[in-house]
């Protein structure tokens, strides 16, 4: 349940709501908000005065959801916004792994040159194995900077742990967090205690209502600026990396309020089919797409097979071009 405490509710009050319902206290646009588990239906009548608003669920999927607040979320980046009314899609582009400066530059260069505004580059690699390349953490992520320094670029790049959180925060605009590390608890309550936007990747083998409920981890402790990004489930089939489920994604647009950004390059897993997945992902109307992008694929240190060069992501940029303006999105 959501409860919207009248004004004049003291704090006293709240805190003794909060302790008897276990309830989670935020501050929402001025307004003083207690969310418990969806399994409660009725406030106990000693608290029913303080009540303004209640919302009451069948699941836990509460703060996201369009029944609490049917207005999607818009992510404000400074230089440029996301979700919200905007009918933005911003493209991010970039490579998998950051790998060495000249490497970076000349994604940021690409970027700065389509006048793109988001820049990816992993510094923390979640491998599968511990003998592939690991990223060049810190040392990565001040390159990054480096970029947004010196090309007005925001970027987004990922956590592998809890203890990176601070490092990745003050490096980046978008914090990361991997398919693999979406149920690490640690992660998901150190990025409550920010307000720095959080992009959540589903996944390989998460439903729907697990997804959202990590994205909730997130808005219950303090923080609403939260995407969702559907990269890919795994399914029978093992002729493409994963399957992007677009299913997945209208089941998110009816039913949540958080903007939706789509990866098709890790869906593929296969360069080729990237440019008209992104296409198919465009016409879903979504708030943003995420590829990655090489100045040399074949050298990649990591996801080698997936990342398109530079002249096949501008050629995907021009295609996307006449695309977004008949369906009236800016790419951004
Ligand atoms: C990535 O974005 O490079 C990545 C590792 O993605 P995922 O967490 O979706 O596998
Ligand atoms: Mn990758």
């Amino acid at each position: 349940m959501i409860i919207h405490l009248k004004k004049n509710t003291t704090s006293e009050i709240l805190n003794d709501m909060a302790k008897q319902l276990k309830a989670f206290h935020i501050k929402q646009e001025n307004r003083e908000l207690l969310i418990t588990s969806s399994g409660l239906k009725e406030i106990p009548t000693q608290f029913e005065d303080y009540i303004e608003e209640k919302w009451v669920f069948d699941s836990d999927m509460q703060l996201s959801s369009k029944a609490y607040n049917s207005n999607k979320t818009e992510i404000d980046l400074g230089t440029v916004k996301i979700g919200g009314n905007t009918n933005n899609t911003i493209l991010i582009g970039g490579p998998c792994s950051v790998e060495s400066e000249d490497q970076i530059r000349s994604s940021a260069e690409l970027l700065k040159g389509l006048n793109l505004s988001v820049l990816r580059g992993g510094c923390y690699k979640p491998r599968t194995s511990p003998y592939s390349f690991q990223g060049l953490g810190v040392e990565g992520l001040h390159l990054l900077s480096k970029m947004r320094n010196e090309y007005g670029l925001k970027i987004i790049s990922e956590v592998r742990d809890a203890t990176q959180v601070e490092e990745i925060i003050e490096h980046t605009d978008i914090i990361q967090i991997g398919a693999k590390a979406m149920y690490d608890q640690g992660i998901l309550r150190a990025c409550a205690k920010t307000q720095k936007p959080v992009m959540i990747k589903r996944g390989f083998g998460t439903s729907l209502q697990e997804f959202t409920q990590a994205a909730e981890f997130i808005l219950s402790g303090g923080n609403p600026n939260v995407i969702l990004c559907e990269r890919g489930i795994r399914t029978f089939e093992t002729k493409t990396r994963f399957t992007l489920d677009l299913c997945g994604v209208a089941w998110l647009q009816e039913h949540s309020n958080l903007p939706i950004i789509l990866d098709p390059s890790h869906a593929m897993g296969y360069a080729y089919g990237v440019p008209s997945l992104t296409k198919a992902c465009l016409a879903m109307g979504v708030d943003g797409l995420i590829i990655e992008a090489h100045p040399n694929p074949a050298l990649a240190k990591s996801d080698a097979s997936q990342q398109l060069n530079h002249d096949e992501f501008k050629n995907l940029h021009h295609a996307l071009q006449p695309l977004a303006r008949s369906l009236g999105y800016n790419i951004v």
